[in-house]
């Protein structure tokens, strides 16, 4: 697994790489934009998105991958909030096309009432006109699995299975695992037998391999309780375990794995030491070697 983290674009997107590597991280996850609000933003210039491509390898980031705006709810419920999450995730789309990036991750989206039928619906058709209307044919939309509270859709794998086979275009589709929605939605992987049983079933509804990504988080919230509140690897709930299964998978050696908690450097350098010291021989991360031969940043100190 390339690991990494979610790191800021403040001042300039094309900074993102740089603060990945200097957490120690293989791949990066960024905003596009402001993620709380949805007016329509100015375009990236092409000269800032050329950089931000050119500072990928220069700081020895082997994946990049988009967390879209959280206020994009695809599932409608009304007239309004489906027109603009639907423009804005079009924008989502055609920012990651303009930098490089191939994922796009989302959080399927909330029926606030109109039921969970409704809303698997709507999030498909939603992603089809988002696919016609975009200029972004190198783009996945990448569907992450959510803790299940409220409203929210995509709490079952069968549910994220749903929402790509009512679209038209499910080879533009993927999901992103987060393991701390995974454990709060009720799936045990805490040992070898259920992380076994996970896969399966992952396997059996959307399909292994089309997982694009990962969010590595542990939990604050017990299994099932559909609290999605982030901790620090091993520290949770969910414990360093079912981070030893994910890292070691041969399926995952090319998949980004990123921190989301806590958001600082310095947690982000202790978390990643931590999953990188349950990588074993048989699957190390794949990221080449740094410029200088050495892998930087790695969080030694
Ligand atoms: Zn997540
Ligand atoms: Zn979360």
């Amino acid at each position: 697994m390339f690991l990494g983290a979610h790191v800021s674009i403040a001042e300039r997107i094309a900074l993102a790489p740089e603060r990945g590597r200097s957490v120690g991280a293989d791949a990066i996850q960024i905003f596009s934009r402001s993620p709380r609000m949805l007016r329509r933003t100015k375009p990236i210039p092409p000269e800032e998105a050329t950089a931000f491509r050119e500072a990928m390898p220069a700081n020895g980031i082997a994946r990049a991958i988009i967390h879209a705006n959280y206020l994009i709810n695809l599932a409608g419920p009304d007239d309004n909030t489906l027109t603009y999450s639907r423009d804005a995730f079009v924008e989502e789309l055609d920012r990651a096309q303009l930098l490089g990036v191939r994922d796009v991750i989302f959080h399927p989206g909330s029926h606030m009432g109109r039921g969970e039928a409704y809303a698997i619906q709507m999030i498909a058709a939603s992603l089809d006109w988002c696919f016609e209307h975009a200029n972004a044919p190198d783009v996945f939309a990448v569907l992450e699995n959510t803790a299940g509270a409220g409203t929210v859709v995509g709490y079952r794998f069968e549910q994220l299975a749903e929402m790509m086979k009512g679209s038209a275009h499910p080879d533009r589709l993927g999901i992103c695992v987060d393991t701390c929605h995974t454990f709060a939605a009720g799936y045990d992987f805490r040992t070898r037998d259920g992380y076994a049983a996970l896969l399966r079933t992952i396997d059996e509804t959307v399909g292994v391999g089309r997982i694009r990504a990962f969010h590595l988080n542990d939990s604050v919230g017990d299994l099932g309780s559909k609290l999605d509140r982030h901790e620090d690897i091993g520290k949770g709930k969910l414990g360093k375990e079912a981070f030893r299964f994910l890292v070691n998978e041969e399926r995952f050696r090319e998949v980004p794995g990123c921190l989301e908690f806590p958001g600082r450097d310095a947690g982000y350098r202790r978390n990643l030491k931590t999953l990188r010291s349950l990588v074993t021989g048989t699957n190390p991360p794949t990221a080449g070697p740094r410029p200088g031969g050495k892998r930087g940043g790695r969080g030694t100190a």
